[in-house]
């Protein structure tokens, strides 16, 4: 029986755990094949083949054997691309980066892959590391993961009438239909809280676009309120669980 080739590929190690007498049991994406699971054989005694880059929250350039369908994959070795060291000095910054990657270990399990969530976590990892934790990273990284994921809010018309929202006055998040509504259509409420629309105009550029496109975001508290607080309600009925993580958003 033949094996296939080990490939070369960069990785986004999100979960390092200790495995049998020297091994690592390491959980990782790629952009090619999502999230994966391996073994690191020997990686505790080994200081060769993996230097330093078998850490959570590390861009490694890892050389694996892939695995055939649930099997654990085989890790050979390692190379450090990016430490992202300032998630591991700051707790803010270490605790919003394990509620980013939780949530794109739920939307995206093994098997689930798209390209553009290794880059959103990879730029959004390096965005917390640079910037000490700033709490539009995550927010934004939950909006635009969400919406690759298939769960993109509509914001471009009443979900209730069918009334195109002009982006005046304020509308309400009906949470069933993963949607807006006018007022006239559905009362505000602590499960159907109302958004302003600048809250509205900013999530919809958080859906559609990368991190790189929203620099300069400006929003205010109220607003930054508002969507967490949308986009909060709107995960926990969508993927009817709650995050261990969540908690580090507030
Ligand atoms: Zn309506």
């Amino acid at each position: 029986m033949s094996r296939p080739d080990p490939i070369i590929s960069p990785a986004i190690i999100t979960r390092v755990k200790e495995f049998g007498e020297s091994d690592l049991l390491v959980t990782f994406f790629t952009r090619e094949s999502g999230l994966q699971k391996g073994v690191a054989k020997g990686a505790r005694r080994s200081l060769k083949r993996f230097v330093n880059c078998l850490d959570a929250f590390c861009l490694a350039s890892l050389e694996y054997t892939p695995k055939k369908q649930r099997d654990l994959c085989f890790i050979h070795s390692g190379k450090l691309l990016e430490a992202h060291q300032g998630l591991r000095s700051e707790y803010g910054s270490f605790s919003r980066a394990s509620f980013i990657v939780e949530l794109a270990e739920t939307l995206f399990p093994p098997g689930v892959s798209d390209p553009r969530v290794f880059d959103l976590l990879k730029d959004s990892l390096k965005a917390l590391s640079d910037e000490g934790g700033n709490i539009l990273i995550p927010i934004t990284f939950e909006a635009r993961a969400m919406a690759i994921g298939g769960y993109r809010i509509n914001l471009e018309k009443c979900c209730i009438c069918g009334r195109a929202y002009k982006g005046e006055g304020r509308a309400v998040f009906v949470r069933e239909k993963g949607g807006i509504s006018c007022l006239g259509c559905r009362q505000e409420s602590a499960l159907s809280p109302g958004m302003e629309p600048e809250s509205i105009r900013a999530l919809r550029q958080m859906q559609d676009n990368d991190l790189g496109q929203l620099k300069g975001l400006d929003l205010s508290g109220g607003c930054l309120k508002e969507i967490k607080n949308v986009l909060k309600l709107h995960r926990e009925y969508r993927l009817e669980k709650r995050l261990k993580t969540a908690k580090f958003l507030d």
